[in-house]
């Protein structure tokens, strides 16, 4: 007899997972297969956020900046450490401690809220019916009320640039390395690409970053993309923008890089190559033809937006469907679904995802930049208050960048909020939340902010919408 569930998930990511907790919490008897295996050869739960993504990531981001801020800015305290050394293997083995901490934690969550966890593959077939294939086993029908997909994504391959796994490598490989290249290219300048240049630049390599796009941080504020493209420079990064890669080629470990910009054809040699263009949706073997999932031609499973795919009680979420590629997207997403499938009211507001860049200084931002407010025709205003003003940023140090506030003319309502600067991913939360509540720039200037501390700029930028900066000159 086939075994029976409420819920499958296929895919245990931070869609997954998620998913499945909040469906048992309802009472549900929920399974989530997954087959992720580490490099070590084991099988983790977690998905590329935890094993290969925002994890790790930002474990090297924290190495990496202690490592820099040791070297250049202790001194400054009037701290003096003699030489300082990077341990890469020591770097390296705590990276992975955290990750097998928390993988093994969503192994420890499952078994705490009753959700089967079932390692190997999971196929969607008709009728609700999977397919599951344990690792070490043979193939067996699993029966399912409910079905949902959260497959993620995998990086996307260039076809002149093909990964090698040693020298032309994806960002997976590019947070394992063992030992620091001397000379690192980057495709891409996005978030991925910029945050592993900083881990390998602030650790010796000499880092460059070639974007086909001629704007820096497209997606960005201008104003924020324009502080933090100057700091990246001065930090040494080399960021060349309209730089179009035609080929990559491997001659004895050496990567030749050629790419053409405005100034016509260009190459550099580079010790390691990280192809950081992106991410497609990852649906490969996840449903049969006849299930009835349709996917986009971009290779998104369709969905509406509540999730649902256009087969009956079948839902997919996470990185496999539209939106932001984000953790806490998908995430939302799962909790959505599972409230769904529970009977329960259930939404997310798609306007209100922040987005986060770990380097130094952090990028973060929620709501609209100031071109698409300006775009939409709304009448609007700004107010900002740069870290150079902050009490707190100084005493840290760290007095790179500013906070800005878009609001509406007429009303007040706050229509985004862009950061630069130190902990702006920790800074971004009282915005998010703004936003939420649909807050006026007068809600957050009457808030009582703690003194001293970074978030002061958030408060300040705010006043300083209506002129009404305290601690900075209104212009
Ligand atoms: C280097 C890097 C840094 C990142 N940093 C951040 C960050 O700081 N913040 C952030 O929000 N996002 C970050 N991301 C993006 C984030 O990792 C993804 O948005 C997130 O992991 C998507 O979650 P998901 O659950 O949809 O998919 P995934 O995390 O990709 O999980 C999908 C899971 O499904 C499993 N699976 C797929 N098909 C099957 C099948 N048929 N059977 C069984 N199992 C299957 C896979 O093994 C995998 O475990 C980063 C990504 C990278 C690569």
């Amino acid at each position: 007899m086939s075994k029976k569930y409420d819920v499958v998930v296929i895919g245990a990511g931070p869609a997954g997972y998620i998913a499945a907790i909040r469906a048992a919490q309802h009472g549900l008897k929920t399974a989530c297969i997954d087959e992720w295996q580490n490099r070590d050869g084991k099988y983790a739960f977690g998905g590329t956020c935890l094993n290969a993504g925002c994890i790790p990531s930002k474990a090297l981001l924290e190495s990496s900046e202690l490592y820099h801020r040791a070297q250049h800015e202790f001194k400054k305290h009037g701290i003096s450490t003699g030489d300082v050394n990077m341990d890469i293997a020591g770097m390296q083995k705590r990276r992975a401690g955290i990750v097998r901490q928390l993988t093994g934690g969503i192994a420890g969550l499952f078994k705490a809220n009753k959700v089967d966890g079932l390692v190997g593959h999971g196929k969607l077939l008709t009728d609700r019916q999977v397919e599951f294939t344990p690792v070490d086993g043979e193939p067996e029908i699993i029966d399912a009320k409910h079905v949902i997909l959260a497959s993620g994504s995998a990086p996307i391959e260039l076809p002149f640039a093909k990964f090698d796994g040693v020298d032309i490598v994806d960002s997976w490989d590019a947070l394992e390395f063992d030992a620091i290249p001397e000379r690192m290219g980057v495709i891409g300048a996005g978030v991925i690409g910029l945050e592993l240049g900083s881990v390998w630049a602030r650790l010796g390599s000499k880092v460059t970053i070639l974007e086909a796009m001629g704007d820096f941080l497209f997606m960005a504020d201008r104003d924020v993309a324009s502080v933090a493209g100057k700091d990246f420079k001065k930090q040494g990064l080399d960021i060349r923008l309209g730089a179009k890669v035609t080929s990559a080629t491997v001659t004895d470990g050496v990567v030749t890089v050629a790419y053409d910009d405005a100034q016509g054809s260009q190459r550099i040699e580079v010790d390691k190559l990280v192809v950081a263009v992106g991410r497609r949706p990852y649906t490969d073997g996840l449903f049969s033809e006849d299930s009835g999932i349709a996917t986009d031609g971009r290779g998104f499973i369709e969905v509406d937006d509540e999730c649902r795919t256009r087969v009956k009680e079948v839902y997919a979420i996470g990185d496999c469907v539209r939106g932001p590629m984000l953790a806490h997207k998908g995430s939302e997403e799962g909790v959505m679904v599972a409230d769904l499938i529970a009977g329960e009211l259930a939404e997310v507001n798609y306007n209100v995802i922040p987005s986060v860049i770990y380097t130094a200084p952090e990028i973060a931002w929620v709501g609209k930049t100031e071109a698409e407010v300006q775009q939409s025709g709304r009448p609007y205003k700004t107010g900002s208050f740069p870290f150079a003003a902050s009490g707190r940023a100084k005493a840290m140090e760290q007095t790179t960048g500013m906070v800005k506030v878009i609001a509406a003319e007429d009303d007040d309502e706050i229509l985004g909020v862009h950061i630069v600067g130190p902990m702006a991913g920790e800074l971004i939360g009282e915005a998010v939340l703004a936003l939420e509540f649909s807050a006026s720039t007068e809600d957050i200037q009457r808030t009582i902010h703690a003194h001293p501390s970074l978030s002061e700029a958030v408060h300040e930028a705010a006043l300083a919408a209506d002129k009404r900066a305290l601690n900075y000159m209104n212009r």
